[in-house]
């Protein structure tokens, strides 16, 4: 099925797929300020399609512009009410859903300043994003010799647009030597989070994550994690940690809105734990896909109904 849709939204209406088209000098095409998100719309048990936490996303957005001074000339309500719209407009039960700021074509260097801001929601089908037997088995990963940007290079806590560069070349790097997902560490050496996904690891018995205030962006799943996590009982402990405790550990898993839960079996060569997935990983996995598309009641205001 690909990337198709019937209908982008796209600056306040709705265009057929093949007329969602800009001009070679649109701004951010040239110097990538500009902002987006990636959502998941899941289909529930009760038949329900709703998209999960989407008013986190659409204000992850808006920061993500304000970080990048772009005025947004849509209100959170409205960027949230064009994502509903999109998924029904398409039909889809389930979709990955993509909401994109950017600067439209007119004026042209770093000082332009009167380009259009132009906002579109396009959804397509995607499934597991590191694959399904990674989501069950497990994913081989890598440390990258990229590091994530130094929080004063990049704004680390903006999805923007032209960040992603230094997270696809890890990406690649680490793809190119035969392995499924880069973990990049921070300037000062310590874990930061991997291409698109932030990260937990099992140590000594005790589950850490990387600290919100370090390079790392502000996942809405590991948010989501934290608070499953601690609703049943499981302390975080949110610290920066090294590589090697990655080497030692007894579970690593890496999440985000498009890997979801997704455990890592294997780094630089060597077995995390045995190799299988761990009773901490299969715990929360299980309870997140319980909360996003199973039957659980626990957080009725993570979820945008599609109606
Ligand atoms: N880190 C990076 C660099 C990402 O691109 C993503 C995906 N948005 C994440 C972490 C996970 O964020 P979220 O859980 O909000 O999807």
């Amino acid at each position: 099925m690909g990337i198709k849709s019937d209908k982008i939204w796209l600056d306040g209406e709705f265009v057929d797929f093949e007329d969602a088209n800009v001009h070679i000098l649109t701004h951010t095409l040239h110097y990538g300020l500009g902002a987006f998100e990636g959502i998941r719309c899941y289909q529930r048990e009760d038949g329900k399609s709703a998209i999960f936490r989407l008013s986190e996303h659409i204000r992850r957005l808006i920061e993500s512009c304000k970080i990048c001074t772009i005025d947004v000339p849509f209100t959170q309500e409205q960027i949230e009410r064009a994502c509903i719209e999109t998924v029904k407009v398409n039909g889809f039960e389930d979709c990955y859903l993509r909401p994109l700021v950017f600067l439209g074509h007119g004026e042209m260097g770093l000082s332009a300043t009167s380009n259009k801001v132009r906002v579109a929601v396009i959804a397509w089908k995607w499934g597991a994003y590191l694959g399904d037997e990674g989501l069950e088995k497990g994913i081989r990963a890598k440390v990258s010799s990229f590091n994530r940007h130094h929080v004063n290079s990049s704004m680390v806590k903006g999805k923007i647009n032209g960040q992603y560069v230094n997270s696809i070349l890890a990406k690649r790097e680490v793809m190119a030597a035969g392995y499924d997902e880069a973990i990049m560490l921070d300037t000062d050496g310590y874990i930061s989070e991997a291409s698109g996904e932030n990260i937990f690891i099992v140590y000594r018995n005790r589950l850490f994550t990387t600290p919100i205030g370090s390079s790392i962006l502000g996942g809405i799943t590991r948010d989501t994690i934290v608070t499953l996590a601690k609703e049943r009982g499981i302390s975080i402990i949110e610290q920066r940690f090294t590589r090697d405790m990655l080497y030692t550990a007894d579970e690593i898993f890496m999440v985000g809105t498009a890997a979801e839960i997704t455990p890592v079996r294997e780094l630089d060569e060597r077995t995390i734990g045995d190799g299988t997935v761990g009773p901490v990983t299969k715990a929360l996995q299980a309870a997140y896909f319980d909360q996003v598309k199973g039957s659980s009641t626990d957080h009725p205001e993570w979820l945008a109904i599609v109606e």
